[in-house]
């Protein structure tokens, strides 16, 4: 691993003014927030990331859960994966997203890992990891592999002919369907960003994978107020039943009234180039009965635009299976 400077800011401000003097937020930066570092240091030990400089942000006052003014839920950058999924108001209000963290990874990675850093994991594509292949999101203009390679675990929604990668997030695909909100502190202020523009789609220039500029440091992410009467399901579909990434899954909010679906919120992960809400489907539901014929509608709307690789076209027909089958759960529970 190269050499680089470990820096453990006195508070906020000089954390996001040191970050300001990298020259990208994005891949390639040669400053860093360090986290729990389960994605960074990985990536740092197979230069894939040289940040010259580290700026440890575990010491700053983001590791509190508290509800906010309307009523929703304020959770800080630096609360670990598992005190999230273990909190028991997530656990009561917002059970999709404890479910969707206690599917990811280990108990020793969830111990470690953070609210900010999990936003912000990278692919698992093999080429990505590699720095003795060609990838565009490492190394803009080099060429995608994967498009002829290895793609079995890759995209089907939201790719680029530049780039094919998974957003391979759990938590992420629970936060798109409670309609959270990602917080920014910045050296020019702080802003607030829906979660469904936080990650960006590859295009033509995949090593931009969110909207944060140099010196942005992610301070909380906000949930919206409960749902009254929501049921909620994260089912996760992969090739082993722990410690093994999403090969699909699917996060659902659903309220019921009359005998009908009369709230929707659908997202996919596995399958996206970012974590992937489904409007199309949340249409497919609403004021329709819950009845197979209605989550079969449902699942083909949300994966009519799916474009498969040569080893994924599986993808297709088992993330519709999942999207049925967590809204036959949600809907019977
Ligand atoms: C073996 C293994 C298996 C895994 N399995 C799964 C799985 O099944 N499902 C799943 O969802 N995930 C899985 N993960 C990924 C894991 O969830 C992430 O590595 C973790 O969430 C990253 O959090 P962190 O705090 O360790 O991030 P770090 O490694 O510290 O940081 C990641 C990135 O975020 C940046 N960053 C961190 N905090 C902030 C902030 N507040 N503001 C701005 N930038 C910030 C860092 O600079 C870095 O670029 C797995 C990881 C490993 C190693
Ligand atoms: S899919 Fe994306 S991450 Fe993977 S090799 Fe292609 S450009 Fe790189």
């Amino acid at each position: 691993m190269h050499t680089f400077e470990f820096i453990r800011p006195a508070n906020q401000a000089e954390a996001i003014a040191t970050s300001a003097q990298s020259k990208t937020a994005q891949q390639g930066a040669d400053v860093r927030f360090l986290g729990g570092g389960t994605t960074l240091i990985d990536l740092m030990k197979l230069n894939v990331e040289t940040p010259a400089r580290l700026v440890d942000i575990n010491r700053l006052p983001l590791d509190k859960i508290e509800e906010t003014r309307d009523g929703g839920l304020r959770i800080g950058a630096t609360v670990r994966n598992s005190d999230l999924a273990n909190h028991a108001q997530v656990q009561h209000d917002y059970s999709v997203l404890s479910q969707a963290l206690l599917q990811g990874a280990s108990a020793q990675i969830r111990n470690m890992a953070t609210v900010g850093g999990n936003l912000l994991q990278r692919t698992r594509c093999v080429y990505f990891r590699d720095t003795a292949m060609a990838c565009n999101k490492r190394e803009p203009g080099s060429g995608c592999p994967a498009i002829t390679g290895h793609n079995r675990t890759l995209a089907i929604l939201g790719a680029s002919e530049h780039c094919i990668a998974t957003n391979p997030s759990d938590m992420c695909v629970a936060l798109a369907a409670l309609e959270a909100t990602v917080h920014i502190q910045g050296s020019k202020g702080s802003r607030a960003v829906a979660f469904g523009d936080f990650h960006l789609l590859p295009g033509d220039t995949p090593h931009r994978e969110t909207v944060l500029e140099p010196g942005d440091l992610i301070t909380d992410v906000t949930l919206p107020p409960p749902i009254a009467g929501s049921k909620q399901v994260y089912l996760k579909l992969r090739d082993r039943a722990s410690y093994e990434f999403a090969l699909a899954s699917a996060a659902v909010v659903v309220t019921m009234g009359s005998g009908k679906i009369t709230r929707a919120r659908i997202a996919l992960g596995g399958v996206g180039t970012k974590p992937w809400r489904s409007s199309e489907a949340e249409a497919a539901l609403t004021g329709k009965p819950a009845n197979e014929g209605t989550f079969r509608q449902a699942a083909e709307a949300a994966l009519r635009h799916a474009k498969p690789q040569s080893e994924n076209k599986f993808k297709i027909e088992l993330a519709k299976r999942c999207v049925m089958h967590s809204l036959r759960m949600a809907t019977t529970a």
